[in-house]
């Protein structure tokens, strides 16, 4: 098992004056620990501007830290675009993963062009049955940037659970119009490649 540490724009009363302290120190002494996540703006719960404010700062303070110790991070990103932007402009070095996309085929056209290792990862919403943008953005990023992920276990959806990652992974291929077992490697090349990790099989 791997993951990630961060503070998430929904949960900046956490932050204090050691977090960045403690955030490189558990990436530097831990193996498992392979980056920064999630991190990122969530205008949607944030409607105030100073609240607006201090998630870019904590935003860009995080970025700032992947960018100096060379690990990915994963993004959280719910309105803001245009603010995220601005900021992720500032680390274009920094392996980005847009973690549950629901961006736009537009924004994700506009991230592809400014920042050299963005990635895409879809979870269940976006391309389960009935939606819409989410299979749009999907066919404007290149495989080599395609992720897939559970979410779990906030998403509510029928494809949300672990267990249905491969029901997931099968559709986001019928979408791509290639078969599963591509986009299984696709995806698990794409997730060692930006991880910097090694995905074991226990099938
Ligand atoms: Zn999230």
């Amino acid at each position: 098992m791997a993951y990630l540490v961060g503070v998430h724009p929904t949960n900046l009363d956490a932050w204090g004056s050691q977090t960045l302290i403690e955030l490189e120190e558990a990436i530097r002494r831990d193996p498992r620990c392979l980056g920064v996540g999630e991190v990122g703006l969530d205008f949607h719960r944030a409607p105030s501007q100073p609240e607006r404010a201090r998630q870019r700062r904590c935003l860009e303070a995080q970025l700032a830290l992947a960018a100096r110790l060379e690990v990915p991070v994963s993004v959280h990103l719910r309105k803001g675009f245009a603010d995220f932007m601005a900021i992720a402009k500032r680390y274009p070095g920094v392996r980005y993963v847009m973690h549950a996309y629901a961006g736009s085929a537009e924004f994700a056209r506009e991230l592809l062009a400014a920042l050299p290792a963005v990635y895409f990862s879809f979870a269940a919403p976006a391309v389960g049955s009935g939606a819409r943008r989410g299979p749009t953005a999907l066919a404007a990023v290149p495989h080599a940037r395609l992720l897939l992920e559970s979410d779990a276990p906030y998403m509510e959806h029928a494809l949300g659970p672990p267990a249905a990652l491969p029901r997931l992974g099968g559709r986001l291929a019928e979408i791509c119009g290639i078969e599963a077992g591509e986009l299984a490697r696709i995806v698990t090349r794409n997730a060692e490649g930006v991880f910097d990790w090694q995905v074991v099989s226990t099938g």
